[in-house]
């Protein structure tokens, strides 16, 4: 299986002058070194609590943002560095979901008019044939035909949803981010949405970086996952693996607060430090029950376990162990 996207080392620094007269100059390490890649037709999740980083992740890859450092290929081609000229080409491959389709809607616009419009700037300019690729596409999320002449407010939030998903598939996309995709909608229309991008993963080939705070979700759509935190993937595998062997006490947590344990107490003790000044070693050492000297001294490397798990804690590195 070929690789559609791998992302190596990416950092994303902030700058900002730490007080009024800008004496002093901060830096804020949203993203600090994450390495990441999706194979065709796969879905990889990319799960942390609120604040870890993914967003920043997702949004850096599409360069929205432009990375400090790192580089980012996509189909073979290296993005990291294209201008706003060259990166049109590219967003016909790549496109983005977010969590909130009202506001990535023209609230004045019919929802027809406006995916016809996204045919047209990619070359489309007869307008029967956009009609007819529009009504394709609203089928094919599950719309009918009367939905194109509806505005963005007289849909529910499930049904945006479909129409932002049939505007990313207007542009035949090989990869779409999707940024918390279902996190603002019902439970039971959460489970239609997910099933839409998995058929439409199935039929059309995609692959998605999926991101989520919820990892019942991602247990559901993915077949690789990433764990964020601070800034760091700290643990990568498959599903299957990361879900019945979880290796990295983050993930642990995580997982437990998900299988219902943990419920007398909180999630994970200590606050989540902040980005602009965590902790040495270890990011998670300040949380973590099995903290040791090591941890504050060296930042564990993210390193195979086997074929299918990698992990990011001193204690699997063989030295520790012995
Ligand atoms: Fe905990 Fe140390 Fe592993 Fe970090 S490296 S997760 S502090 S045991």
């Amino acid at each position: 299986m070929s690789k559609i996207l791998e992302v190596n080392d990416l950092k994303m620094y902030f700058s900002y002058k730490k007080n009024f007269i800008g004496q002093t100059t901060q830096t804020l390490k949203a993203v600090d070194g994450v390495s990441l890649y999706i194979d065709e037709g796969e879905i990889l999740g990319l799960v942390g609590e609120s604040g870890c980083g993914k967003t920043t992740t997702g949004r850096s890859i599409v360069r929205l943002l432009n990375p400090t450092d790192g580089n980012i290929i996509f189909l073979g081609d290296d993005i990291t560095h294209k201008n706003k000229k060259e990166l049109q080409s590219i967003y016909k491959n790549i496109q983005l979901i977010f969590q909130d389709p009202y506001a990535s809607l023209n609230p004045r616009k019919k929802v027809g008019k406006a995916i016809m419009e996204v045919l047209k700037v990619h070359g489309e300019n007869d307008k029967n044939k956009q009609i007819e690729k529009t009504k394709e596409l609203f089928s094919m999320v599950g719309l009918n035909d009367q939905a194109m002449e509806k505005y963005p407010h007289e849909f529910s939030g499930g049904q945006r949803q479909r129409v932002i998903i049939a505007r990313a598939l207007a542009v035949s996309p090989k990869l779409i981010i999707c940024d918390e995709p279902v996190s603002a909608l019902d439970v039971s229309i959460q489970a239609q949405i997910i099933n839409l991008l998995i058929e439409l993963r199935d039929k059309l080939g995609l692959s998605y970086l999926f991101i989520s705070h919820d990892l019942r979700v991602i247990q559901y759509i993915s077949d690789r996952v990433s764990v964020m935190y601070l800034g760091k993937i700290v643990e990568e595998a498959t599903t299957e693996a990361l879900f019945s062997n979880p290796l990295h006490p983050y993930t642990m947590v995580l997982l437990s607060s998900v299988n219902g344990q943990h419920k007398e107490q909180p999630l994970l003790p200590g606050e989540v430090p902040s980005p602009v000044n965590p902790p040495s070693g270890c990011s998670f050492r300040t949380r973590c029950p099995f903290a040791m000297d090591i941890c504050a001294q060296e930042t564990p490397e993210l390193l195979n376990q086997n074929k299918n798990h990698k992990v990011a804690c001193h204690l699997y590195t063989k030295e520790n162990n012995e």
